[in-house]
């Protein structure tokens, strides 16, 4: 196998750091409940060395793109030439700001980077990315923080800095990855645990290619519905801090103080979270086709009560259902575009990749990316 750094520049601090994708628990971590992710064999991988100055400069052959900015300016948000910050460069950035205001020390440094995660599909290469610069500034700057406590300051960079209101799951999946094993996480309390991978399963992914302008003002948007669900409940239950703490009898028995559409996105967090904690149980038996009918029970809620689903990502999980060999498919993220997840028998993995694709050509007209993954390790040095 060819070195997977061998385009980047043989510099003392190699850090690889994993997408992921989320099994099930869709749109639950901004609503404090569990979710069950993993870190997927795909990378940012990011080659750097510590400077003696206060300069960052930074390259991304992804992007064929490259960047400077001083330390000193981080709070003005400008670059050396004195221009506004954006687009990529708000994720480095932000994670030095996030890093200098927890306290720690972050150093100049030269970084070049290479990705093979498809950027803006949902497999979460911002949080990779973000992960990616902690730990060279982590290893630039000789201290050491919890894999949690990073994950924390980079979802930091990417709500503050970057502007993006994302939970705290995908940098937490991308910082505790474990190989074959899911993660399930607690994002209230933050306790995790990795669960065993059915090992006769494979994880396959598809691109349904579709981006939609909508994706950040729909997720915005969902996230303030469970909010106003949760302040209208608390007329009834002033206990309730979260869709988290709510069951499904108590949201029968009071949910006539909701609105209609309201409502369903509440029930679509409340069997979610119920769905996942399910799931948990059929990882421990091994049980391949239990798991999958809770992942197709999923993506019929985010399509019928959280309303977040695409024609495209409903057919290609309503394909992939009809194709021997698949446990359980949905979509995955944030929806309104991006990708779906589907679980399959790995003796059936190659043939159900091609028949999706062929399938989903057929049906739309468009070209899906499919990839077979590993449940993989977190972010790491490389050498540790
Ligand atoms: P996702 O995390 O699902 O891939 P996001 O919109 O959250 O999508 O993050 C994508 C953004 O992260 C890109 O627009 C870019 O700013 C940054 N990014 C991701 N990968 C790279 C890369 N290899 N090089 C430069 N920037 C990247
Ligand atoms: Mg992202």
């Amino acid at each position: 196998m060819s070195d997977p750094f061998e385009q980047l520049p043989d510099w003392e601090i190699r850090v690889i750091s994993p997408g992921r994708v989320n099994l099930l628990g869709e749109h639950v971590d901004y609503n404090q409940g569990m979710v069950l992710p993993i870190a997927i064999d795909r990378f940012v991988r990011l080659a750097a060395r510590p400077r003696a100055d206060d300069l960052v400069t930074i390259e991304s052959l992804d992007l064929k793109s490259r960047l400077q900015f001083k330390l000193e300016d981080l709070d003005q948000r400008v670059d050396a030439q004195g221009k506004a910050l954006a687009g990529w460069a708000l994720y480095p950035a932000g994670v030095a700001w996030a890093l200098r205001a927890g306290g720690l020390e972050v150093r100049g440094l030269d970084a070049v980077l290479a990705s093979d995660l498809p950027i803006g599909a949902g497999l979460s290469s911002s949080a990779a990315l973000e992960l990616a610069f902690a730990l060279a500034w982590q290893a630039a700057g000789g201290w050491q923080l919890e894999r949690m406590a990073l994950a924390q300051l980079c979802q930091r960079a990417e709500n503050a800095y970057a502007g993006v209101a994302c939970g705290l799951m995908d940098q937490f999946a991308c910082a505790h990855g474990v190989a074959r094993h899911a993660l399930y996480f607690d994002t209230r309390s933050l306790q995790w645990q990795p669960l065993p991978m059915p090992p006769d399963s494979a994880v396959v992914i598809a691109d349904s290619g579709m981006r939609r302008q909508l994706a950040a003002s729909g997720y915005n948007q969902r996230r303030a519905e469970c909010e106003q669900a949760v302040s209208l409940l608390r007329t009834r239950l002033p206990d309730l801090r979260s869709l988290r703490d709510l069951n499904a009898a108590q949201l029968d028995e009071y949910g006539d103080c909701l609105p209609p559409e309201i409502r369903k996105r509440a029930r679509h967090v409340v069997e979610e979270i119920a769905r996942v904690q399910q799931a948990c149980f059929c990882l421990v038996q091994d049980d391949a086709a239990g798991f999958g009918r809770l992942m197709a029970a999923g993506h019929a809620s985010l399509r019928d009560l959280f309303e977040v689903s695409l024609p495209e990502l409903d057919g290609l999980v309503e394909a992939a259902l009809s194709i021997e060999g698949c446990h359980g498919a949905r979509l995955t993220g944030a929806g309104f575009g991006g990708c779906t997840v589907n679980l399959v028998a790995r003796h059936a993995a190659v043939d159900f990749m091609n028949t999706l694709e062929k399938r989903y050509q057929q049906d739309f007209g468009r070209q899906a990316l499919i990839y077979c993954c590993q449940p993989s390790r977190g972010a790491h040095l490389l050498g540790t």
